[in-house]
């Protein structure tokens, strides 16, 4: 289980992400806004990318905050950020080797990349600069899940894809929770994001104002506006 409690972040003078708390079990769980939001910062938070201001990021109970920065990737964390950050000279082979070295050093169980994307396979010894945007998001879900973490962040995993890519990775996304992990996910689309999410919470100006199943949340949205 992911718990955040009371997150706040600055950049600044400004105040990104105010008091936030959530929890994520067992499910898919989106976070949602316009940009500028505070979405991406949650997720960069909770991997240790950006100072924390106040709060408490938990897992299975026990704090990361004491975690070093550097080292919250490998505490049993997995992430995507929204530029896929590949290394685009090396092969899709070479790319997932240098995420498994973490999981050597820590003797983790791999997870079987070539079960969850099949279609990975025949492109092993591509560059990853020749990939296209779909596929590349694909190898970053791979590098991601390569080391087995309880947890994955997901940062605007659809934006950008065909509609047929944005079927498949929101099937890969729900195989990934069957395997019983918790997710933490941002798409600024409530659209994309009902395609893979259990639950979304919606954001603004890093403060949550609604929180319910896809559904509900769209349905709040069309009220809201009805009612201006
Ligand atoms: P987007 O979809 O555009 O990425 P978001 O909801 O993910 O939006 P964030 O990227 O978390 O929002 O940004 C929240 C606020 O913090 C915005 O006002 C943004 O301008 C600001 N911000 C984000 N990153 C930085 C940074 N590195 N330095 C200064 N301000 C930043």
């Amino acid at each position: 289980m992911l718990e955040i409690d009371k997150l706040t972040v600055f950049y600044g003078t400004e105040k990104a992400v105010n008091e936030l708390s959530l929890k994520v079990s067992g499910e898919v769980l989106c976070l949602c806004g316009r940009n500028g939001a505070g979405k991406s910062t949650v997720l960069r938070a909770v991997a240790g990318l950006v100072e924390v201001d106040s709060g408490q990021i938990s897992l299975h109970g026990q704090s990361v905050m004491t975690i070093p920065l550097h080292k919250r990737l490998e505490s049993g964390i997995g992430y995507v950020p929204e530029d896929r950050k590949l290394f685009k000279e090396m092969t899709v082979r070479e790319n997932i080797e240098v995420a498994r070295i973490g999981v050597k050093a820590s003797g983790r169980q791999e997870m079987d990349i070539d079960e969850l994307l099949p279609e990975l396979a025949s492109l092993y010894n591509r560059k990853s600069k020749l990939l296209s945007g779909g596929q590349q998001k694909l190898v970053s879900i791979a590098r991601a899940i390569v080391t087995s973490p309880g947890v994955l962040l997901f940062d605007e995993l659809l934006e950008g894809l065909a509609r047929s890519m944005m079927i498949k990775i929101s099937d890969i996304v729900k195989k990934i929770k069957e395997e019983g992990k918790d997710i933490l996910c941002a798409e600024s689309s409530l659209d994309k994001a009902g395609m893979y999410a259990d639950r979304i919470i919606w954001l603004e100006k890093g403060r949550i104002v609604a929180t319910g199943t896809p559904a509900e949340i769209k349905r709040q949205i069309t009220d809201a506006i009805r009612a201006k």
